[in-house]
């Protein structure tokens, strides 16, 4: 696959359309600028990669709005060298685009063939994430503390296993609800106080229990 200017083109278009529907943190448009999107559909769909669109992925799966990735970076506020989990890795677009801002990234995905393929796409084009093959629900506890927890599928309530692999001073992005979802900003104040912050309505897929072979 090729990033050409054509590409280049609507990319500058949908970051522009990004800034108009509210997304002012510059770091996160120049990341949405930089990471070619449409390496991460299916070649057929090349065109509708700088869509303000959800996409499907194959397995059930969507690759999340571009407005949806932007407004989650943007609340996570994630900084340079912040250690990073993210859950959902599906295509692996949110994943590089919090590798581009120069977070150590490492994420979860529940379904191996996805896991699979976005790790290959996701090393071939060269951004250094860190992924696996799990439960989300369970995070990452042997590289926890995490500064910066990012979930992009709808989970019903607020995980207590990622709340305690959260940093003090650290910060969770997460959509909450069942048909639809509240997006969560928990900030952990200490061992056990946390500030919970709402904003905005979503429409998520499920976060799921367990592994695929499970369900
Ligand atoms: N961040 C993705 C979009 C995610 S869609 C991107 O940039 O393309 C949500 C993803 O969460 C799906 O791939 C789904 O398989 C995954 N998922 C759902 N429940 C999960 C769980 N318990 N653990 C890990 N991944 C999960």
């Amino acid at each position: 696959m090729k990033d050409t200017y054509l590409h280049k083109g609507l990319r500058r278009k949908l970051v522009d359309q990004l800034h108009h529907k509210g997304i002012h943190d510059e770091r996160v448009l120049k990341a949405m600028m930089d990471v070619p999107r449409h390496f991460f559909l299916d070649a057929a769909f090349d065109r509708w990669a700088y869509e303000d669109k959800a996409f499907p992925i194959g397995h059930e799966q969507t690759i999340s709005q571009p407005f949806t990735v932007a407004y989650m970076t943007q609340l996570l506020d994630v900084q340079p060298r912040q250690k990073v989990l993210e859950v959902g890795t599906g295509s692996g677009y949110q994943a590089a685009v919090l590798a581009r801002m120069g977070a150590r990234v490492f994420t979860i995905e529940r379904q191996e063939a996805l896991y699979r393929e976005a790790k290959a796409r996701l090393e071939a084009l060269g951004y250094r994430v860190r992924c696996f093959y799990r439960d989300g629900y369970k995070g990452l506890p042997e590289f926890a503390p995490f500064e910066r927890i990012l979930v992009t599928a709808g989970a019903r309530e607020m995980p207590e296993a990622l709340k305690q692999q959260l940093a003090i001073r650290g910060v969770m992005v997460i959509p909450v609800g069942e048909t639809s979802q509240a997006m969560h900003r928990l900030t952990r104040i200490s061992k056990t106080e946390f500030e919970d912050e709402i904003s905005g309505r979503f429409k998520f897929v499920p976060f799921l229990g367990g592994l695929e072979a499970s369900d």
